[in-house]
């Protein structure tokens, strides 16, 4: 077997982060990146943020200079910073470029430190809240033993995140009072810089291999997040694989082991009974909400949920369905809004209030605080809420929930005719939080801003619909069971 040509690979600051993870995820990262699953739309949207969120950090620096080569463009890069590093009159440089042996880093900040022998501290900046120990000091440490290496002395090294406590004004972002400042060289001595040097050649070893390290999927494909080779690494399972993987329902084992065999759906007797409690009339609900990094509206802070669509739709008893809907434009703080319409549209009667999950219970508690003068009525619609979900996992296990109970598994497989995929989002910047952002930013075009209502809009109809179908497919099932047991309670009469 051939080695690997090294001279086209490199180590960054991601892949030897990746290597902490697994020495497999390492290798594909380097060598195989197209086997990975499209990221999720929750990791694009963590990715903007930290764009944004960076961005935010640089008025923490008025005199500093950008380091402008594009990312790929590594020489261009090194070149720019290492003019700018020469310029004493360079007080910070973003995006400064480095390379040493073939690891190649990149520091949001670098900044000179005092007028003498040239010092300098690396500033890392952190859409999080707090330091994250075991995923930023290994990347801090990369960054100090390369620039080590490259010659300058570092005198400090600190993590810039987000203020959990920062209380958005009426203005812009005062950057000073949004971001804390953690120190943190003292943690990367001597010893870190060792083991550094010790773990950049294990990772040469995983990357000269000619075929990806063999890793069994576990535990650790979850930690920090879910590993983008998820699927690629599960693709050869068998079929009840699901069943063993992280964060499957322990307590359903033996009926998803038995759904995935034979292939055939798992009822519970009870199913028909617990569904009398939700009968038509009623309404599904679905908020669309926004908890960005950088606080939209005065008053927030940073994270804060923030209610801003909701969806509604209404299930006769004739079974014809009405759909409702709000959703802000953005340009003000919408909370008060969301309350008041969605109080006059559920007003309407006293019908139960379908959800899937606990999370429209929170949302509308919070909502509750945030608009005192809508509380009581917003508690009494909080107290309309029935939880389709735990209803589903006691009753219902199909072979295509594949071991989930998410609306995106169990959707397809009770309502196979309904096309539940087509709006999902693809990490494009199609998400609800990203067309949110833009609308709220007033940075779309006229007709862009018509297209994100339009499909915001839209997957809360779909959502909300998916919910009612769902609801609807279950009480066909109870309907058929309850003839069926009929069908062979007569017989057995007949032949007894
Ligand atoms: S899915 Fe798991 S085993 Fe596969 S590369 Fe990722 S972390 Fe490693």
């Amino acid at each position: 077997m051939e080695a690997i040509a090294m001279t086209r690979v490199h180590l960054t600051e991601s892949s030897y982060l990746s290597a902490l993870q697994c020495d497999r995820k390492l290798w594909l990262d380097v060598h195989a990146p197209e086997e990975s699953t499209p990221t999720l739309e929750a990791r694009q949207h963590i990715y903007r943020m930290e764009d944004e969120v960076r961005a935010a950090a640089r008025n923490l620096f008025p005199t500093g200079v950008r380091v402008t080569a594009a990312v790929e463009d590594h020489d261009l890069a090194f070149d720019q910073t290492r003019a700018l590093v020469a310029d004493t009159s360079v007080s910070a440089i973003f995006d400064a470029a480095f390379e040493f042996e073939g690891a190649r880093v990149r520091v949001d900040v670098l900044e000179r430190m005092g007028a003498g022998p040239a010092r300098f501290g690396i500033r890392a900046v952190t859409p999080s809240t707090y330091l994250k120990e075991a995923e930023q000091l290994p990347g801090l440490a990369l960054q100090k033993w390369v620039l080590e290496r490259c010659g300058l002395a570092v005198q400090s090294v600190e993590l810039i995140h987000v203020d959990p406590e920062y209380v958005r004004g009426s203005g812009a972002i005062n950057a000073m009072r949004f971001f804390a400042r953690i120190e943190v060289a003292s943690r990367l001595g001597e010893a870190e810089m060792d083991e550094v040097g010790r773990r950049r050649d294990s990772v040469w070893d995983v990357l000269m291999r000619p075929a990806p390290p063999h890793q069994e999927p576990g535990a650790i494909c979850r930690r920090p997040h879910l590993c983008e080779y998820w699927d690629a690494c599960t693709a050869e399972k068998s079929p009840t694989w699901f069943a063993d993987r992280p964060g499957a329902h322990a307590d359903r084992r033996a009926v998803l082991l038995e759904v995935a065999e034979t292939q055939k759906s798992w009822i519970s007797e009870s199913l028909g009974e617990e569904l009398e409690a939700v009968q038509a009339p009623f309404w599904a609900l679905e908020f669309g909400v926004i908890g960005a990094a950088i606080p939209l509206f005065e008053g927030t802070l940073p994270y804060q949920p923030v209610a801003f669509q909701w969806s509604l739709q209404r299930l006769a008893e004739t079974g014809e369905i009405e759909h409702f809907e709000f959703l802000a434009d953005g340009r003000k703080d919408p909370r008060p809004e969301v309350a008041a319409s969605l109080i006059d549209a559920v007003g309407r009667d006293q019908a139960p209030i379908l959800v899937y999950s606990g999370y429209e219970l929170r949302r509308l508690k919070e909502l509750a605080a945030s608009v005192p003068a809508q509380a009581e009525d917003l508690h009494a619609i909080a107290g309309r809420l029935v939880d389709l979900l735990p209803l589903v996992r006691r009753n219902v296990y199909h072979p295509d929930f594949l071991g989930s109970y998410s609306l995106n598994f169990v959707t397809p497989a009770l309502v196979p005719e309904m096309n539940y995929g087509s709006l999902i989002d693809r990490g494009d910047g199609s998400s609800p939080i990203a067309a949110f952002v833009r609308l709220a930013s007033g940075c779309d075009r006229a007709q862009d801003e018509a297209a994100d209502r339009a499909r915001l809009l839209a997957l809360g109809q779909r959502n909300t619909r998916a919910l009612v179908e769902v609801h609807r497919a279950l009480v066909e099932i109870a309907s058929e069971i309850k003839t069926h047991s009929g069908v062979d309670d007569a017989q057995d009469t007949a032949t007894s």
